[in-house]
């Protein structure tokens, strides 16, 4: 079932696709109900287990990138599919509006410092993507300075993949419109969540074409074999963190991971247990005399 999502939501490497001809609403056939809360929560277990091992292991890394427009639901997927990850493994990092220091520097300076180190997981709110993103929609950059990232990016992916043995998953965050007002007035309404509100959302949203445009060329430029993009329908957010979730433990599942041995002589440090323990009974017969 897990490889079924990976194929149904992968923007082919190479293909131009259409954003309007994914609908944000599929579910792929799923329904909200006992088959798919005990599959989620399977999945879950199946990650920790899985993060447990990459840290064992500690010769790979993984990075999980999110991208999507403005309440698409970058937060909760973190939230949800990473709710049974040790944190000791795992690293989310936030990219915003770059700082005038960062500006100084090339998009990917930034960025580097938060990439995977072996046996962990990144995971990127946000990414290196808003330097074609958000800087081509509002036109921070003049076009042949943006155009000529989508080379640099593939080539630091690639780095990233041969010189630290990275898996990279990428991932869009597919909600409609509709959708969008609905949770902005979710927002507004819910104590809870008007901490999430910003004046930018409604600016933002006015520029929904032109983001539509930009995230097809990075899909049509960027997803590769070895770096791919999904388009996960996100209007339903029980959905959304199946997918992903189910995407995530597929790829580490694939990775073909081992449990390494261990790095000592067992039989030595099993006397040395033997030893310590008939100490501690010596000890104990002693106090209690
Ligand atoms: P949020 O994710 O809602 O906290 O908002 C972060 C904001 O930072 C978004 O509006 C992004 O578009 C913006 N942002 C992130 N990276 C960049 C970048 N490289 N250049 C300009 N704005 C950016
Ligand atoms: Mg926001």
């Amino acid at each position: 079932m897990a490889t079924k999502f990976a194929k149904e939501l992968i923007a082919s490497p190479g293909k131009k696709i259409r954003l309007d001809k994914w609908d944000p609403v599929d579910t792929l056939g799923w329904e909200k109900n006992h088959k798919m809360k005990a599959s989620l929560a399977q999945t879950i277990e199946k990650l920790d287990n899985l993060q447990y091992l990459l840290y064992a292991e500690h010769s790979r890394a993984l990075l999980i990138v999110l991208q999507g427009l403005d309440a698409a639901g970058k937060d909760g997927t973190i939230r949800h599919v990473m709710s049974g990850v040790n944190p000791r493994g795992c690293r989310v990092s936030s990219f915003k509006k770059p700082t005038s220091e960062e500006l100084a520097h090339d998009f990917l300076w930034r960025v580097h410092p938060h990439a995977p180190g072996k046996g962990t997981i990144a995971i990127f709110n946000r990414s290196h993507y808003e330097d074609v993103l958000v800087v081509r929609v509002h036109k921070l950059a003049p076009k042949e300075v943006w155009s000529a990232r989508y080379q640099f990016i593939n080539d630091f992916e690639k780095l990233l993949r041969r010189g630290n043995n990275t898996r990279i998953l990428k991932f869009f965050l597919h909600i409609s419109r509709e959708e969008q007002l609905e949770r902005f007035k979710q927002r507004l309404d819910d104590p809870a969540r008007n901490w999430k509100i910003s004046r930018s959302d409604y600016q933002e949203r006015e520029y929904w074409d032109a983001y539509t445009e930009a995230y097809e060329e990075v899909f049509a430029r960027t997803s590769k074999q070895h770096a791919p993009w999904y388009v996960i329908p996100s209007n339903h957010k029980w959905f959304r963190n199946l997918a992903v979730s189910q995407i995530v433990a597929a790829t580490m599942e694939d990775l073909g991971m081992h449990m390494p041995g261990p790095q000592v002589d067992l039989n030595e440090i099993r006397k040395e247990y033997h030893e310590a323990a008939d100490q501690e009974r010596r000890h104990q017969s002693k106090t209690k005399a």
